[in-house]
């Protein structure tokens, strides 16, 4: 399988490339929340986070760091909105992990990532605690 991205990182469809290195891509995205708004990709084809190995982690979190203040700039942006949709329930829709860069601006009508989930559930201090221990056995 060949995804849209990978299409981009192998010249085969054209975009506004605005950062390459040896394992990962940066591009704006072609419709845009807000100017500037960037994709960051590793080269490869990895669906999700959860597939991405340790060192191609390392490597696409140094290229969103080194990109988060050069698209803030670039756009004279008051903050930003960092984000990656892991998986089709969270709304990916191609399958290939990218991490968004939204430029944000006092007053630009948007809201903060805590409205991306449906209605908060109500939990228990003890269903919080046994959450916690799964979460911390996992790691
Ligand atoms: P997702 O919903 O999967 O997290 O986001 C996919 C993003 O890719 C969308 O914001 C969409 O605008 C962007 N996108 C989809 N196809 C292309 C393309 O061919 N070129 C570029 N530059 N961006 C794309």
């Amino acid at each position: 399988m060949s995804t849209i991205f990978s299409k981009i990182v192998a010249g085969e469809i054209p975009a506004r490339i605005v950062y390459e290195d040896e394992t990962t891509v940066a591009f704006l995205d072609a419709n845009p929340l807000a100017p500037g708004h960037t994709l960051v990709i590793p080269r490869e084809e990895y669906e999700r986070l959860n597939d991405v190995p340790e060192d191609v982690a390392t490597d696409l979190y140094a290229t969103i760091h080194r990109l988060v203040p050069a698209v803030e700039d670039a756009v004279d942006a008051d903050a930003s909105t960092v984000a990656f949709n892991n998986g089709e329930a969270a709304g990916q829709e191609v399958p290939h992990v990218h991490c968004h860069i939204v430029p944000r601006f006092e007053g630009d009508g948007g809201g903060p990532i805590h409205g991306v989930a449906g209605d908060p559930p109500s939990l228990e201090d003890d269903e919080l605690d046994e959450i916690a221990d799964d979460i911390e056995s996992r790691t």
